[in-house]
């Protein structure tokens, strides 16, 4: 099925039926796992053309089919995937799949930022990018603005203001605070400058069921593939999308020379789930909701921090006019600090006690001491993570044993004597 003909069913149909042709696959209902490290030239004319099509020395035609060379530069697994996924992301027509979200963010980050450029970015942002931004790149002459996350003017001046902008970088809603950042906005924003910063989305919590960046203004949506998008906790893979491919070409030229495409076998098992993500994202994001606001008002808790119970009115215009859903993450704050935090994760017997999120199991874990632990005092402070917080995933489990699990844990918290509410 050409790509025009899937764009006009559903994203739920369009991943069943467009980008791939089982004829290339014997007949096979499923994609077959091409393994091959290296491809048959139909000749050597074909060979010429393959290398000056993926050296970029010559450009491709509409609809031309270039030989294979080499796995680390292509493979069949890596386009059928890229040509299935393009149909869960509103708006994308191009795709590269990497070996971890890591690789994709990184890929990313090299191919718009030279020394001498900034990077503005909303904080608090994943471990791992905030230690690449604020510590690795900095070290090659890259300076990085951070912006609180929901702080819009803030954003907004910074986009602005910031002499060298080539990259503005946002993950929505922030990890684990869950405060959202207004894509439409930061988009504009940038937009108003020259040359325009490249907007790049790390789409790992909502997307890409709930929330579709591209409709919002973003060039570039950036996906830990190893959390809903894989959904069972067994793969590690990123994925990086466009609106306009010439957009995604710098990532996929240097994805030839950091050798960090995603390998086949990891590319078919992806493949499998993605006809599920939007099915599992709703059943998350339903019972995730409800436990949320059970939980919401217990005396062992400070806080519920989740889209569908924001009290900040921007907050909330927020997550209305740019989310379909909640989503499956919350954060609840105990009152009594990291030690109710340990016990409460302690007591848990259903959910577990682990980093990660998106998989079909429930997790939930203390984000100061594991996921963020390599934020200084200050950094957490600014980014609004405290001690008392446990960051929670939920799966696919029945909700009422995972709010009974819950309730019970809660249990085992002390809580500190306090003023009365
Ligand atoms: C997990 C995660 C990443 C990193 O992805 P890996 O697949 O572990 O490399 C990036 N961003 C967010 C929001 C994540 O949750």
């Amino acid at each position: 099925m050409s790509k025009n003909e899937s764009k006009q069913v559903h994203p739920e149909t369009a991943v069943l039926t467009s980008g791939f042709d089982p004829r290339l696959s014997v007949g096979s209902a499923r994609p077959a796992v091409f393994r091959s490290s290296t491809y048959v030239f139909s000749s050597p004319e074909a060979a010429e053309r393959a290398f000056d099509v993926a050296t970029g020395r010559k450009p491709a035609i509409a609809g031309e089919h270039v030989d294979l060379i080499y796995a680390r530069i292509n493979h069949p697994n890596a386009q059928i995937l890229e040509e299935q996924i393009l149909a869960l992301e509103t708006g994308a027509t191009a795709a590269a799949v990497f070996n971890s979200g890591m690789a994709a963010i990184m890929t990313a980050l090299m191919a718009y930022l030279r020394p001498g450029d900034a990077i503005v970015h909303t904080s608090p942002l994943y471990g791992g990018t905030e230690h690449l931004v604020e510590e690795y790149l900095k070290e090659w002459g890259i300076r990085a603005v951070e912006v609180r996350a929901g702080d819009q003017d803030g954003l907004d001046r910074a986009i602005r203001e910031t002499p060298g902008v080539k990259v503005v970088f946002i993950e929505t809603p922030a990890n684990p605070t869950l405060v959202m950042t207004d894509l439409r906005a930061a988009a504009e924003s940038a937009a108003s400058i020259s040359p325009k910063p490249v907007v790049m989305v790390d789409n790992t919590f909502l997307g890409p069921a709930f929330q579709h960046p591209f409709v919002q203004g973003a060039d570039l949506v950036l996906y830990s593939a190893t959390k809903y998008l894989g959904g069972f906790s067994d793969i590690i893979g990123g994925v990086a999308l466009a609106k306009d491919p010439a957009v995604l070409a710098p990532l996929r030229a240097l994805r030839v020379l950091f050798g960090n495409i995603m390998q086949p076998d990891e590319c078919w098992i992806l493949d499998s789930r993605l006809p599920t993500v939007t099915l599992r994202m709703n059943r998350q994001s339903k019972s995730a909701q409800r436990i949320a606001e059970a939980l919401d008002g217990h005396p062992a808790i400070a806080r519920v921090l989740y889209p569908a119970l924001f009290e900040d009115a921007e907050q909330s215009r927020i997550f209305h006019s740019q989310c379909d859903f909640p989503g499956a993450m919350f954060t609840i704050e105990l009152k009594g600090g990291k030690q109710a935090a340990f016990d409460f994760l302690r007591a848990l017997k259903i959910a577990r006690n682990a980093v990660s999120l998106g998989g079909v199991e429930t997790l939930a874990c203390h984000p100061l001491t594991t996921t963020h632990s390599g934020f200084s005092a200050e950094e957490s402070a600014f980014a609004g993570i405290t001690d008392g917080m446990v960051r929670v995933s939920i799966g696919i489990e029945d909700w009422r044993d995972l709010l009974a699990d819950f309730e019970e844990a809660l249990k085992a918290v002390q809580v500190p004597p306090g003023p009365a509410s």
